[in-house]
């Protein structure tokens, strides 16, 4: 949609410029404009949220598959496994556990153990 040029001092549709009525504090003229201008605001940090969920999703499909309690780290990678994306993690060192969802596991000597 091309913004109109609002008139100095004229209250106008953050999204499409059109003069406002109404209250002071109204920033558009209907929801239409509302969630154009949220939508185009919010793009980059949905872009972000969403390939974080798909590499999350991509990290459970992996250790879901992943078969017996121990695998090669360097094996799951080749699957798609992304160590630096998890849900949660405590501890320290080689006693750090790691979650991805309801998975829980450990990663230490190249290796990745399903708890
Ligand atoms: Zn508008």
């Amino acid at each position: 949609m091309e913004k109109k040029d609002c008139a100095a001092g004229a209250n106008c549709c953050l999204e499409c410029g059109e003069p406002l009525s109404g209250r002071c504090d109204k920033k558009f003229c209907g929801d239409y404009c509302r969630n154009a201008y949220n939508n185009r605001l919010h793009v980059s940090e949905r872009r972000l949220m969403e390939g974080v969920n798909r590499k999350l999703a991509k990290n459970h499909k992996v250790l879901e598959k992943a078969a017996g309690p121990w695998s090669r780290l360097s094996e799951l990678e080749k699957e798609g496994f992304a160590k630096s994306f998890f849900t949660g993690c405590r501890g320290y060192g080689i006693c750090r556990t790691y979650e991805c969802y309801d998975i829980r596991y450990r990663i230490a000597f190249g290796y990745l153990m399903k708890l």
